[in-house]
């Protein structure tokens, strides 16, 4: 039988190389690529089995390995649909998919130094060079008679030759390099290192894995074979199976197996999308809020990407945007090349469409788990609402729906939160904007001044204290159901209805107070940007308001922690024309306008108002000297 000497493909050659003096540390991955190429074979068997019974074996449909801890050889066997000699040279002599090219080309250009994109997306059966001094493929295509092997030590060159196999199948033989911890070389000779690789990447594998091992019986020259029956992976892949035929203890063991959270899971759901692109996905969504949320860089437990049941990574972050970082699950593609990178997921068209449908469909149960249980929802709500709000943050298009999603607290019952769309259920007919106010803490926002003329109009103001409601709200509100976001502290307020009578009254006030004003202003002038009558107030006697078109004190606040430079702001000190103090004032200010007093007040009224809006004095000590000069006349 004649052996026939052919040359590797110049780009097979390269990638060789790579395999061969791989640096990547996780070298563990070239079974997980064997027993894919093995699943895949064997699917495409059962395929041609279903129009060519004849070509079924007797045998189980499975995947064999054979490890000889003496021989220092590991063999992954299956009895799939095999290869021709053709075939052979074909798919292991070349490189046919452009995504590998380009794989070779990324791990080229990033070098040494990030050996991690190796192994990580599959480089297929090649990766088996990572592990192996030498490897042969004796492989029998089903429907013909003839095997072919093919070997080689991974030089440039492999050989051919004629050979017999007894069945149809393949089995792809490996002289293992010698164990070397320091290098990431496991002993793939050893049932329980074997053990742990099948049930890590490949447990979900739709067929059976089963192991033999060869043991040298004390005594006895003769290898004998120990195979262990029962398949090494669970074949659990429950994602694959209808959902009213899994159990929720199964749901939940498969949660805790993915996620290492041994809580419930608050909610689960599987989707399938049809179409052009096919995927399924069980996802899940955690009953308490993780410590690491805020701290992307840490959290690795996201979304597992499958394809065709292969277990491809564990958090594929271009499945869910950041705002649903929290969700948990598997996606299983079936159309992806195992070789996808990184860097090809976020433009592969097939994720972009996976995407926005896992989205839609987290929305959807979340809008279902709101309008069907609401104290389970509110639960949610308070682990994950801040991180849902991100989405409100102007790069996502998806805002109506999360707005549909949305709670805060209100000044119609504090002791509750309402939802966004039935506070505008309960909006007046001629009320044509949503009132809310952001601010530091929830407390503060319910004691605020600039609530008084809405408590008394009756008007319900929405109060939002999470960072991110500065960013969403401030700057760039979006409108929900038409309607359009009014902040209660920023700009003029007109809450309408004023008859000819009141305007007339508003106007001769202005007149009346329009020099006092004048006088104030001279005095808190380094501080504000103007001073003038409210028409907010009831009970308090000034407040602060932020100017139509600046930025709130809080965001101003974010922006420069995160470093930023952010240009002064002044904000406006507004008076109540009604409060016993300013008629007061007034009447000083009309006997003499220059009393000392004057300015006392004006200086004493802004630092109050910076007091309820929650901010803090430039200068509390003289603050407080004052007020303590005040209380002292007063007694
Ligand atoms: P991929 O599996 O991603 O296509 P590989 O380099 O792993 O890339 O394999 C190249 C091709 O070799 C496969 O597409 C398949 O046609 C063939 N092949 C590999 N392993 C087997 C096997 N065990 N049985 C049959 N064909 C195989």
């Amino acid at each position: 039988m004649s052996s026939e000497t052919h040359e590797f493909q110049a780009e097979v050659k390269k990638l060789l190389d790579l395999m061969i003096h791989s640096l990547y540390s996780n070298k563990d991955v070239f079974l997980r690529e064997l027993i894919s190429n093995a699943s895949d074979a064997l699917d495409r068997l059962r395929f041609e089995g279903l129009t060519h019974a004849d070509l079924l074996p007797e045998e189980e449909l499975q995947v064999r390995l054979l490890a000889d801890p003496e021989a220092r050889t590991l063999s992954i066997e299956d009895n799939g649909i095999g290869m021709t000699r053709d075939e052979l040279v074909e798919n292991l002599g070349t490189i046919a998919r452009s995504g590998t090219l380009e794989f070779l080309q990324s791990a080229e250009g990033a070098g040494d130094s990030s050996p991690e994109l190796i192994g990580q997306f599959g480089v297929g059966f090649y990766a088996c060079f990572m592990v192996a001094e030498e490897v042969s493929v004796l492989s029998r295509r089903a429907g013909e008679a003839g095997a072919t092997l093919w070997k080689t030590d991974g030089s440039g060159e492999y050989t051919l030759e004629e050979a017999q196999r007894e069945t149809p199948g393949t089995t792809i033989e490996m002289r293992l390099k010698p164990a070397d911890a320091e290098d990431g070389l496991a002993d793939y000779a050893q049932e329980w290192t074997l053990r742990q690789i099948v049930t890590r990447y490949s447990d979900f594998v739709a067929y059976p894995i089963r192991l033999t091992v060869m043991e040298k019986k004390e005594g006895d020259d003769l290898a004998q074979a120990e195979t262990r029956e029962d398949p090494l992976n669970s074949m659990k892949a429950i994602w694959t199976r209808p959902a009213a035929e899994v159990s929720e203890e199964e749901f939940k063991e498969f949660y805790t197996h993915i996620t290492h959270d041994h809580e419930d899971p608050l909610l689960h759901f599987s989707t399938t999308l049809e179409g052009n692109f096919e995927a399924r996905a069980l996802l899940y969504l955690p009953s308490r809020a993780p410590m690491d949320l805020y701290h992307r860089e840490m959290s690795h437990r996201g979304i597992q990407l499958y394809v065709r049941r292969v277990f491809i990574m564990d958090e594929c972050r271009d499945l869910m945007p950041e705002y649903l970082r929290f969700v948990k699950g598997v996606v299983d593609a079936e159309d992806l090349s195992l070789n996808v990178s990184r860097e090809m997921l976020q433009q592969d068209r097939q994720i972009q469409a996976i995407r926005n449908h896992l989205v839609k469909k987290v929305l959807e149960s979340l809008k279902k788990m709101m309008d069907e249980d609401e104290e389970k929802y509110l639960g949610f709500w308070a682990g994950f609402g801040p991180v849902l709000k991100e989405g409100l943050l102007p790069f996502d298009a998806k805002k109506e729906r999360i707005l549909d999603l949305l709670y805060a607290p209100s000044t119609r019952d504090e002791s509750q939160l309402t939802s966004l769309s039935a506070y505008v259920d309960r909006m007046p007919e001629d009320q044509d904007a949503i009132y809310y106010m952001t601010g530091p803490s929830r407390e503060v926002l319910a004691g605020s001044p600039h609530l008084e003329a809405f408590a008394d109009k009756g008007l319900e103001v929405l109060l939002f204290s999470d960072p991110v409601d500065e960013v969403w709200l401030e700057q760039m509100p979006p409108e929900y159901r038409d309607k359009k976001f009014q902040s209660v502290g920023r700009g003029e307020i007109d809450l309408g209805s004023k008859d000819e009578k009141e305007a007339e009254e508003g106007d001769r006030e202005e007149e009346a107070y329009k020099d006092l004003i004048e006088c104030l202003r001279n005095a808190v002038q380094g501080d504000v940007k103007e001073v003038r009558l409210s028409s907010r107030l009831k009970q308090s006697p000034s407040c602060l308001v932020v100017d139509e078109g600046d930025l709130s004190p809080q965001l101003e606040a974010m922006l420069r922690q995160a470093g930023q430079e952010v240009p002064e702001r002044k904000p406006i000190l507004e008076l109540n024309p009604d409060h016993p103090i300013l008629k007061r004032l007034q009447a000083i200010f009309e006997e003499d306008g220059t009393d000392a007093r004057l300015s006392e007040y004006a200086e004493l009224l802004l630092g109050q108002a910076v007091l309820a809006g929650g901010g803090q004095l430039t200068d509390p000590a003289a603050f407080t000297r004052k007020l303590s000069g005040l209380m002292e006349k007063a007694l």
